[in-house]
């Protein structure tokens, strides 16, 4: 069994049914990582030792008929590094929370391992997820591991890196404004980012909270649905957690999509989407009619809205939320200091990187009261509107068929002296974190550079089932046209 090309279900039933134990399988990732991870950084934190010992313990379990009803017992899972893992380092790549230990696990992480997954590493981002491209890591670079001079995307681009490169099967992300999906289209895997409320973010660090949502990185669409079932659904702990959810069953998915209507926004495909990514999208709509759906135009006209709404709200609310790290509480604290407010002067000012500082900048202007009208107010009415829209075209169709980003993955070291043209990549994602709906990344072609490229799917508050469902139908009729 190759560990690089497995799918998670493949490899738990295998493990299940004794043909290798939890331990082999394990083993056998963490040679993987050695090996490639020189090549492309996927991880913060390798945790060898404790993957190992749980290996065991997970192994005794399963032969004691524990986990019988466990679709991934036994799978080592990667996990971004702003998830908290209980005495385990969690940084959100920054040099402020570099030696930060936490004093619990985040709900995602308690629901895996009562499910018998185990934890295999912590992987990287943009400091505190705040980015496109993985390079603002206080670790260094994430690296495409469809071509090493690429960037893996952003945030969860060590994540989506890892599932791609062979270092992880399947892993978990963060999505604020894309983080989850655009990374999954640069690297050629699939990303689901749930429906806000779906899943917990009980222990997530966050970025904005209005947008977060934690969801899985994985190879095959089914490998992410059996993941969503294990992390998602109502949590006291978390009190925007929905609380009636149902996560679909990897039957229900593989139900067929005759009839689906599934709406083209027009404005998606207008000035800035590259050629190749154009095409791509051209042949996803002829496999879809293929498998029984029904496409129309639909007209999305406010989406222009959605960057400058989502920087303005994103960055307000990042202010607010990295104002805790203040030197005092926890984190790095300054050396150097004569009085307190020099102490957080001089601990914020060393212990944050550029463009996290940007962001707290943009973020405290927008709140401030000579602008708050003009700026954060205005930004919650556009916020509103979205949505709005949304829901009308929602009465047309049953999905949204887009492009995830408007080009393929950019070199490394181009895009951040020029935040504004990166901002600007997240035209059709953020639209998605804004209304709170669910939506997914699937890998759909390569452009000419070997770099590939992924279609978007975004559905209606909680219909996670018909997006999975859609993707599932896609993903299996090309995989039959390709044998
Ligand atoms: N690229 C977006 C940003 O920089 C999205 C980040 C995210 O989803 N965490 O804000």
């Amino acid at each position: 069994m190759d560990i690089t090309k497995v799918s998670a279900l493949q490899l738990s039933k295998a493990i299940r049914s004794k043909e290798l134990t939890v331990k082999e399988a394990v083993l056998a990732q963490l040679n993987e990582i050695r090996k490639r991870e020189p090549l492309y950084h996927c991880y913060i934190s390798i945790l060898e030792e404790q993957a190992i010992k749980r290996a065991d313990e997970v192994q005794k379990k399963i032969e004691q008929g524990e986990y019988s009803n466990s679709l991934l017992a036994g799978v080592p899972v990667a996990i971004k590094d702003n998830i908290c893992t209980k005495g385990i380092k969690t940084t959100c790549a920054s040099h402020m929370l570099s030696e930060f230990c936490p004093l619990y696990d985040a709900e995602v992480i308690t629901r895996l391992e009562a499910a018998g997954c185990i934890i295999l590493g912590k992987t990287n981002l943009d400091e505190f997820a705040m980015g496109s491209t993985t390079e603002t890591s206080y670790f260094g670079v994430t690296k495409n591991p469809n071509h090493i001079n690429y960037v893996p995307g952003g945030s969860s681009g060590g994540s989506a890196a890892a599932v791609a490169g062979g270092e992880a099967i399947i892993a978990l992300g963060s999505d604020t404004g894309g983080s989850i999906r655009q990374p999954s289209s640069f690297c050629g895997v699939v990303g689901l980012k749930p429906t806000y409320g779906m899943v917990s973010r009980y222990g997530l660090i966050a970025y904005a909270s209005s947008l977060d949502q934690i969801g899985p990185i994985g190879r095959t669409v089914e490998d992410c649905t059996a993941i969503l079932q294990i992390i998602a659904g109502k949590d006291e702990k978390d009190s925007t957690c929905a609380v009636n959810t149902v996560s679909p069953s990897l039957k229900a998915i593989r139900q067929s999509i005759q009839g689906k209507r599934i709406g083209l926004p027009v404005e998606y495909f207008e000035e800035g989407l590259s050629k190749e990514v154009r095409i791509a999208i051209l042949k996803v709509i002829e496999v879809l009619k293929e498998c029984g759906a029904n496409i129309e135009e639909i007209k999305l006209n406010t989406s222009i809205y959605g960057v400058p709404a989502y920087y303005i709200l994103a960055c307000a609310e990042a202010s607010s939320n990295l104002s805790r790290y203040d030197g005092v509480k926890y984190g790095f604290r300054a050396s150097k200091y004569e009085d307190l407010s020099e102490l957080y002067k001089e601990t914020r000012s060393l212990g944050f990187g550029t463009e996290v500082k940007r962001r707290l900048l943009i973020g405290s202007f927008v709140l401030s009261s000579g602008y708050y009208d003009a700026y954060y107010n205005k930004a919650l009415k556009a916020k509103n509107i979205l949505r709005e829209e949304f829901h009308l075209a929602f009465e047309k169709v049953d999905l949204i068929l887009t492009p995830v980003a408007p080009t393929t993955a950019p070199k490394l070291g181009e895009s951040l002296f020029d935040p504004l043209k990166m901002y600007l990549g997240d035209s059709y994602t953020v639209p998605v974190n804004l209304t709170g709906l669910p939506a997914i990344s699937v890998p759909c072609a390569k452009d000419k550079n070997n770099l590939p490229i992924g279609f978007q799917l975004i559905g209606k508050p909680f219909a996670e089932q018909e997006i999975l469902q859609t993707a599932y139908q896609y993903e299996r009729t090309v995989q039959k046209g390709e044998k």
